[in-house]
């Protein structure tokens, strides 16, 4: 492999020919393929690439099927009734079928070496919407097994970077120089970690030996971008082992500073229990093909610190509901200069908070109200990961599991019990004490 930049290209790829790879049409989606056949009919380039390849390559099933081609977007449009530019920077065209979109992006070049307006004082990469050839297209891609190329013409696979053989070895690697490519956009420094669990690959030597090192380079990166990073990351289906990289390589506290904080510092039920043990339900819901949500991931990760904050202010003499209601801003307010959250999440989140306490008072209509909260699920949940790290009684987890299953009656009769069981000494004094006049 030859890696060259700017203009000139020099090597010839590796051709893998149909009988020698497993790619199969059968596994291509039909809207990927009619979009394939249609460019090549009009006389372009048109190759599957990234993530679908290697994921065929493996015999998993691709998420979704990116299209390279060589024609330019107003090209593209002009053979696509149905296709659409996006963005105006990157200018990438989206073809609909119903309700598949195959996204379709012309061949990129990164700016030559010496251009120096295309990144910033840290090497950071401002601008890469030039147009190029195929082969500059690959190596301007991150990792060596994303920048496969699947061709339609003759069903080979073309590897300008010896993908190909990373894939059989299960290697991660940075093409070019990892550090100039973390420097040029430090997300790529999550994205090996990301398909080193994915994938159970190993992560190359030369690749892995600058992250640590580079890892604040991700304070550079906008919120809105770390955040959407952080949902690759944490609701691929391989979240716990994610999350044990992410910090052996020192990245977690880039996206959860907090967090991060208390999870190096200690051994604490939350750190070693009530994370772990949500990431793993995660997965499994994820398997299952279960929802997920950031709300729920978020109100895990940032359970510690709240937990911090609000002792704080319960020491200053703030009532409960007030300390956790401050504390839940203060630990939101701080979150956000890290990564976004949008309100739709964080609403929810604060919900999943509030309503911890709320599990314990269950006498009159108040276990009825809860049960009834849209969020009662995700907080109840929660509140079972708050008994596996010692946080909450495993009875009243117990009490919960139970009053859901049962009828009406028996709920009725369950939270009578409770008045009886507390006795006289428990109980609240009739409301009506005072005399109305
Ligand atoms: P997934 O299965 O998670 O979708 P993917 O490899 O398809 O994995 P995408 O984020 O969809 O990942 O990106 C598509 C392709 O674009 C990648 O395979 C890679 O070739 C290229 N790419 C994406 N992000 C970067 C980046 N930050 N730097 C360089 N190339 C990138
Ligand atoms: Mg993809």
């Amino acid at each position: 492999m030859i890696v060259s930049r700017g203009a000139s290209t020099i090597s010839t790829p590796r051709i893998i020919p149909r009988s020698e790879h497993p790619i199969s049409r059968e596994n291509i989606s039909s809207s990927a393929l009619k979009v394939l056949n249609q460019l090549r009919k009009a006389g372009f380039d048109a190759c599957l690439v990234g993530g679908c390849v290697r994921d065929l390559m493996l015999g998993h099933e691709p998420k979704d099927f990116d299209v390279v081609t060589n024609a330019l977007p107003d090209q593209i449009t002009s053979i696509f009734r149905s296709a659409r530019v996006i963005g105006r920077r990157f200018q990438l065209v989206h073809v609909r079928f119903g309700r598949d979109v195959i996204e379709v992006a012309t061949y990129r070049s990164l700016p030559g070496e010496d251009d120096e307006t295309h990144t910033s004082d840290s090497g950071r990469l401002l601008r890469d919407n030039v147009f190029g050839d195929q082969e500059q297209d690959a190596i301007r891609r991150d990792i060596t097994v994303n920048a496969l190329y699947y061709d339609i013409r003759d069903f080979s696979v073309i590897d300008y970077v010896d993908g190909v053989k990373d894939l059989e070895a299960g290697v991660l690697r940075i093409i070019g120089d990892p550090e100039r490519r973390f420097r040029e956009d430090p997300v790529r420094m999550l994205r090996v970690i990301r398909f080193a669990a994915k994938l159970g690959f190993r992560i190359e030597h030369d690749t892995a030996e600058p992250i640590r090192r580079l890892s604040v380079l991700l304070d550079e990166v906008p919120p809105a971008r770390r955040f959407e990073e952080v949902l690759k990351l944490f609701h691929g289906g391989r979240a716990l082992e994610t999350y044990e990289l992410l910090r052996q390589y020192d990245l977690f506290r880039y996206l959860f500073p907090m967090a991060g904080q208390m999870v190096e510092d200690g051994h604490s039920p939350y750190a070693t229990v009530l994370v772990p043990h949500a990431l793993a339900n995660t997965d499994t819901r994820i398997l299952d093909n279960k929802p997920v949500t950031p709300a729920f991931l978020y109100a895990v990760l940032l359970w510690g610190p709240l937990q911090q904050i609000m002792k704080r202010y319960l020491d200053r003499g703030l009532p409960p509901a007030e300390a956790l209601r401050d504390a839940s801003r203060e630990v939101l307010s701080a979150q956000l200069d890290c990564t976004a959250l949008p309100k739709r999440f964080s609403v929810p989140m604060r919900e999943i908070w509030t309503m911890q306490p709320r599990f314990e008072r269950r006498r009159g209509k108040m276990a009825f109200k809860l049960l009834g909260h849209e969020r009662f699920r995700a907080a109840y949940d929660f509140l079972l990961l708050r008994v596996e790290a010692g946080e909450a009684d495993q009875s009243l987890a117990d009490w919960w599991t139970e009053f859901q299953q049962c009828d009406d009656q028996q709920k009725q009769g369950m939270v009578k019990a409770l008045t009886a069981e507390a006795g006289g000494a428990g109980r609240r004094r009739p409301r009506g004490r005072r005399r109305r006049q």
